[in-house]
C-alpha cells in the first residue's frame, strides 16, 4: 500500500471525550476509497519503534467509491495513548504519515432485505461513511437498522446525520441504546442497555438479513455469538473490532 501524508485541518470535539480530526490528503496518486474502509496512520512509540493506530473513514461517501481529498476521522481519547497524545498536540499544518485504505467492513454488492447495523462509539462512522449508498438500498425496498450504543445522549455520535436519513425514509431505523443515562426527553427509538439487549430481543433471517458489528470489542464478540445463535451464518455478520497493535518490544 503506497504511504501518503495527512495534513492536519482542524479537531472539532464531539463531546467531552471524542472529537471529529479533519485532514487534507496529500499523496501522488488519487486517494480512492470505499465506504466502510479505514486508514493507518504512521507514529513511533516511545522507545523508537514504528508502530501504527487504526481510523475509520467518517466521511459521508459521496458515492460508495471515490477518491477523497479530505479525511475525516472521529477519535476517542484514550488515557495514556499514543496516538491519544500525537493527535491531541496536531497543529493545523501539522503532517503525519499515513497508508490505505484497508479493510473489507463495507456493503456486500448482493442487496439484502434487512440491514443491522451495529455500532458503540466512533464505530457508528463506517456507518455514516455509507449512508448515500444505504440510500440506495433504502430506495430498492430494503429495511436499515442502525443500532447504536452508548452511555449516554453525548455518546450518540454523528445523530442528527442518521436522524435526517430516519426523516426522509421509513424504512431506516435509527435505535439509540443508552446504557448509563436517559435522556431527560426520551427520543424515538431510544433504548435502555446494551445494543446486545436490542439484538437479544430481535428474530433474524438468514434468507433475508445481514448484520455489522463495528466499535468495542467486548460487544462485537458478544452481538456475534448473539446472532449466530439466532441462526444468522457467520458469512452475514461482518465484524470490525477497535483495537490497537500489541506494542513493539526489543
Ligand atoms: C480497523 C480499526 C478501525 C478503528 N477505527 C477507530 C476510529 O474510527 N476511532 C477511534 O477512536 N478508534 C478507532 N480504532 C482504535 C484505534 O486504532 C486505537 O486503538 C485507539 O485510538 C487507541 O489508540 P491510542 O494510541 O490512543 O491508545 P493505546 O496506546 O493503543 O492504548 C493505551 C492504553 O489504553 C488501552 N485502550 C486502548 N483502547 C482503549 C479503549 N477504547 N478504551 C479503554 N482503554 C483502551 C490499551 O489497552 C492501553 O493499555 C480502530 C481500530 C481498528 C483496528
Amino acid at each position: 500500500m503506497t504511504p501518503f501524508s495527512l495534513i492536519f485541518k482542524e479537531q472539532i470535539p464531539l463531546n467531552d471525550h471524542s472529537v471529529v480530526i479533519r485532514f487534507q490528503v496529500d499523496s501522488k496518486a488519487p486517494f480512492v476509497a470505499i465506504a466502510g474502509q479505514f486508514v493507518r496512520l504512521h507514529m513511533q512509540q516511545d522507545d523508537g519503534f514504528d508502530t501504527f493506530r487504526s481510523y475509520s473513514i467518517a466521511n459521508i461517501f459521496p458515492s460508495e467509491k471515490c477518491e477523497l481529498t479530505e479525511i475525516e476521522i472521529a477519535m476517542t481519547w484514550v488515557k495514556g495513548g499514543l496516538a491519544t497524545r500525537i493527535l491531541s498536540e496536531m497543529q493545523p499544518g501539522d503532517r503525519l504519515e499515513a497508508s490505505g485504505p484497508y479493510g473489507r467492513f463495507c456493503l456486500l454488492p448482493d442487496h439484502h432485505q434487512r440491514y443491522f447495523l451495529i455500532a458503540t462509539g466512533t464505530g457508528v462512522t463506517p456507518y455514516r461513511a455509507m449512508l448515500n449508498e444505504l440510500k440506495n438500498r433504502l430506495d430498492a425496498g430494503s429495511e436499515v437498522y442502525v443500532v447504536m450504543g452508548a452511555q449516554d445522549a453525548p455518546g450518540l455520535l454523528y445523530e442528527e446525520d442518521f436522524r435526517a436519513v430516519e426523516k426522509a425514509y421509513e424504512n431506516f431505523h435509527y435505535i439509540p441504546c443508552l446504557s448509563r443515562r436517559q435522556r431527560d426527553e426520551a427520543a424515538l427509538n431510544d433504548r435502555m442497555g446494551y445494543v446486545q439487549k436490542f439484538l437479544a430481543e430481535q428474530s433474524f433471517d438468514a434468507d433475508s438479513d445481514i448484520a455489522y458489528l463495528c466499535g468495542n470489542p467486548d460487544m462485537v464478540d458478544e452481538s456475534f455469538a448473539l446472532l449466530k445463535d439466532k441462526g444468522l451464518p457467520i458469512t452475514l455478520i461482518k465484524r470490525e473490532k477497535y483495537v490497537s497493535p500489541p506494542v513493539k518490544k526489543k
